[in-house]
């Protein structure tokens, strides 16, 4: 059938969902914690295809924003110091957001919902309503009521993973739109299961049960340590807000949701194997990200990397000049400390980790057991090597 409905594993961006005219596709976690699509009355369905065409999982390639133009590099930050303190590195997304919604654009970025436990992403029509996009959600998000405020007569300012904004560029394209939007994606290493994030919560449940505001960085202890998952007490309404967390576990102190997440043990299939992003392969207008590598490690504030990729992305990025610093360099030094590859899952221990973390057993002891899996696994290799040597 034309349709999405042979697609397994997919990025479960949702924009099938979006734009399907009968209304019938719907986005749920699968039972490995992922969203995926599901045609819900196949009966319904017309064969129109819209739902292929905009999906960037169906396609070997990445959907173009502008082929004529020279790639520009910067790296940045907010002069804003609080935007720049609670924001993941620069706080380069939000004043792009926030510039846009001063000039008339509606904003869709991604919140973390703590009725129901997920990330999200929403539209945000003044920059108050977008300040809970603040702070990356190292989760996947689910796109739907987000994407189906979008229409072709309002401007908007949509940001997302490479692979999200590549179906969105498809959208708008196929909607003959593209001139009302501008996309924004970031380097992305990949989002983990959500069985991960609800074993986590339940892990720390003497906290969490209690918690409002969740973020997934902290600079506390400065931008090169501030993976840190914190919570606060249900009063604190934004990040914003100056507070004292209720839980605090940072990966330099062996947070476990950072250990498999960033050791790669639970990441989605298709960013395993699936993923065309890396890099400056982008369909968006500015790809963000945390300006890693030499140039900036001395610094404990916090770089963007900013790669622009259009003619539109460039203004934009002048126009902001009053609100944020933005230092040029090469791209290839933008990029110098990302990840240039998917990474390889080992196959018995990202089997066993995804049984596990749909068991009843905690948090703790799936680690243990992972880290005995790991040993077990890597155990001949590790004496091929030493009689080689
Ligand atoms: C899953 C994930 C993986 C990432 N991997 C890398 C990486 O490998 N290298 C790197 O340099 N940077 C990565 N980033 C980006 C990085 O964490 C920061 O977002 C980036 O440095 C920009 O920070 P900022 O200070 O401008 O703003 P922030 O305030 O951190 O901006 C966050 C932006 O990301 C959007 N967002 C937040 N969570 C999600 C989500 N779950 N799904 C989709 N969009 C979301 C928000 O709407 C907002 O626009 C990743 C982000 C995510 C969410
Ligand atoms: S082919 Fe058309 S009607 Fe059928 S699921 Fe896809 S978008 Fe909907
Ligand atoms: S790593 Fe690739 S496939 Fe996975 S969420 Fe990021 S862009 Fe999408």
């Amino acid at each position: 059938m034309n349709n999405i409905s042979h697609i397994k594993d997919c990025y479960g961006c949702g924009v099938c969902s979006t734009i399907c005219p009968r209304n019938i596709i719907s986005i749920k976690l699968n039972s490995d914690g992922f969203y995926a699509p599901t045609i819900e009355l196949m009966d319904k369905c017309t064969d129109c295809g819209l739902c292929l065409d905009v999906c960037a999982y169906s396609d070997s390639d990445v959907e173009t924003n502008d082929e004529k133009y020279t790639l520009k590099g910067f790296g940045g930050w907010s002069l804003d110091n609080k935007i720049h303190s609670k924001c993941s590195s620069g706080g380069i997304g939000f004043e792009i957001g926030r510039y846009l919604i001063e000039n008339g654009y509606k904003a869709c970025g991604v919140r973390y919902n703590r009725e129901l436990d997920r990330a999200e992403h929403y539209m945000a029509q003044t920059v108050e309503e977008f300040i809970p996009s603040i702070g990356s959600k190292y989760i996947p998000s689910y796109t739907c009521d987000g994407f189906k405020e979008i229409n072709r007569k309002d401007r908007f300012f949509i940001t997302g993973t490479p692979c999200q904004i590549d179906s969105m560029r498809r959208y708008i394209k196929r909607l003959k739109c593209e001139n009302n939007f501008v996309l924004l994606d970031f380097f992305c290493h990949g989002v983990p299961s959500m069985n991960l994030w609800d074993k986590y919560l339940k892990f720390s449940q003497a906290e969490s049960k209690g918690a409002g505001v969740i973020s997934w960085r902290d600079k506390k202890h400065g931008w090169h340590d501030s993976w840190v998952v914190s919570m606060y007490d249900k009063h604190k309404t934004s990040l914003l807000e100056d507070d004292t967390p209720i839980f605090y576990s940072r990966l330099s102190k062996n947070d476990l949701f950072y250990k498999l997440f960033l050791g790669n043990a639970c990441l989605g299939k298709a960013c395993y194997d699936h993923c065309k992003y890396k890099l400056a392969n982008s369909s968006a207008d500015i790809r963000i990200g945390d300006f890693w590598g030499k140039t900036y490690s001395n610094n404990n504030d916090g770089v963007s990397s900013v790669v622009v990729f259009t003619e539109k992305g460039e203004s934009l990025i002048s126009e902001l000049n009053r609100n944020c610093v933005f230092i040029a360099h090469p791209v290839e030094i933008v990029a110098e400390g990302q990840m240039s590859k998917s990474p390889r899952p080992g196959k018995i221990l990202y089997n066993h980790l995804n049984k596990l973390l749909k068991s009843k057993k905690t948090l703790p002891q799936i680690v243990s057991s992972a880290v005995w899996v790991d040993r077990f696994v890597h155990f001949p290799q590790k004496i091929i090597k030493t009689l080689k040597k």
